[in-house]
């Protein structure tokens, strides 16, 4: 009997023996094609060298010193390369063991900052419906997933939520594409002012949304003009590029796609690409000035932050995908399998949307693809997709439809940018059979 707390205590799952570029092997052979990174980590695939020699180079010299008494080389290394690709502003990097641990840092940070500037009645934090931030219970409040929060809901901090911008479901059909980017976005406005004008520290969004929604981006203007609000009423804007940064829409960080700079912005996934756990708080000059002329201390720690082992994963994996060229071939691949998965079933009557940029693709199931309506909930398609991939020996990330009780079950794809054209064929069939044997 095993004595390992699985997720789902009522399933059983192979056991992983080995990972070689692309591919998962379990112990009886089976290959499968790591479609979904997990959930958009493995940019690098599996057993890239470059990464195991720098973590082992790193064991041999130090595995762990505590932030209390020592930096270290990896970590400064890695907060130097991070700020060198940054967007203009950010200018320090606090490391963390994961993607919450990002996002309670860049909370905390935020409104620590609001009070170390004499505004200590901002309190209140808005973040949208369609979202996920983590799962420790600040990160949770500021989520939008109403089934992730339900069961702890009396222990989480008010968080209000508005609109996502996700124009296949949301834009009307009397509104222009641009003209729906600045009513959902103006919706931010319509709640400071309902809140105060002086009463909101930060609203919190991913730039293209991950696992709620399946690789959503946001219409052009959205976030210029969420940017724009901001500043108006002196509200930090907190990126969540946990899992849509690092590379993964086609640039090192998403925003860059926006035209847009964040105050606070967070990664983690791609970072160490599943080598070691880590993940970053970014923040921009003002902030850390704050902190620095005010009480000199950021009230905030865990055992493993700047991890040497861990940074030294990070930078091996920072280099690979910058210098490498590797968010480069990110996007040239994206584009090709974007065309790849249009051609495809870009006119499958249950396919009602294919969206996404660079390698992180979102493909949703609808009964009716006039109506879009989606499948009803209790069929569970996503289950039954995730199931039937696997066993075709590809893996991608399914979810079950929850937003504002319409959104279609969508399958998410992130797979690593190492990948070369012939695997865009391997993924299309792999799909076509398991799509094939659920619908
Ligand atoms: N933020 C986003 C956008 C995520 O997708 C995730 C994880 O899926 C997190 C935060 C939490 O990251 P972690 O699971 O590393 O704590």
């Amino acid at each position: 009997m095993s004595h390992v707390f699985p997720r789902h205590t009522k399933s059983s799952l192979p056991t992983v023996a080995k990972g070689d570029g692309v591919y998962l092997y379990d112990h009886s052979g089976k290959a499968y094609f790591d479609g979904s990174g997990g959930a958009a980590v493995s940019c690098l695939g599996h057993g890239d060298r470059d990464v195991t020699d720098a973590i082992k180079a790193q064991l041999d010299q130090v595995a762990f010193a505590h932030t209390s008494f020592f930096t270290s080389d990896p970590a400064e290394q890695l907060a130097d390369k991070l700020i060198a690709h940054a967007p203009e502003g950010i200018d320090r990097v606090y490391l963390v063991s994961g993607g919450s641990e990002a996002m309670e840092a860049a909370l905390k940070l935020a409104r620590q900052y609001f009070v170390e500037t004499g505004q200590p009645q901002r309190r209140h934090v808005i973040a949208r419906r369609q979202s996920y931030h983590g799962n420790t219970l600040g990160a949770l409040a500021t989520g939008g997933n109403e089934w992730r929060r339900a069961p702890f809901s009396p222990l989480l901090v008010e968080t209000t939520h508005i609109s996502p911008c996700f124009e296949y479901r949301g834009k009307r059909d009397d509104e222009s594409t641009s003209d729906y980017g600045l009513r959902v976005a103006n919706e931010l406005e319509a709640e400071i002012l309902r809140l105060g004008e002086d009463a909101v520290i930060a609203f919190v969004a991913e730039p293209v949304v991950g696992a709620t929604a399946g690789a959503v981006p946001a219409v052009e203007g959205y976030f210029k003009r969420i940017r724009e609000i901001c500043d108006t009423y002196g509200v930090l804007l907190i990126l969540d590029e946990v899992m849509c940064g690092m590379g993964r829409t086609g640039t090192l960080f998403a925003s860059e796609q926006e035209g847009i700079n964040p105050d606070i912005v967070a990664v983690a996934k791609g970072l160490g690409a599943g080598y070691q756990p880590i993940g970053a708080m970014l923040c921009s000059a003002k902030i850390y000035a704050a902190i620095e002329q005010g009480s000199g201390f950021f009230q905030h720690g865990h055992t493993y932050v700047g991890h040497p082992t861990a940074s030294a994963a990070g930078l091996a994996v920072l280099t690979k995908l910058t210098d490498g060229g590797l968010v480069d071939k990110c996007a040239v691949m994206g584009a090709k399998l974007q065309s790849g998965l249009m051609q495809a079933f870009g006119q499958h009557p249950n396919i009602g949307d294919i969206r996404g940029r660079g390698l992180f693709h979102g493909i949703e199931f609808v009964e009716d693809r006039e109506t879009k309506r989606p499948f009803a909930p209790e069929r569970a398609l996503h289950k039954a997709l995730k199931k039937e991939t696997f066993e075709a020996g590809l893996i991608c990330y399914p979810m079950g439809g929850t937003i504002d009780g319409k959104q279609g079950d969508h399958i998410l794809l992130a797979p690593p940018f190492i990948m070369e054209d012939r695997h865009i064929d391997e993924i299309i069939s792999k799909l076509q059979t398991a799509i094939a044997r659920v619908l």
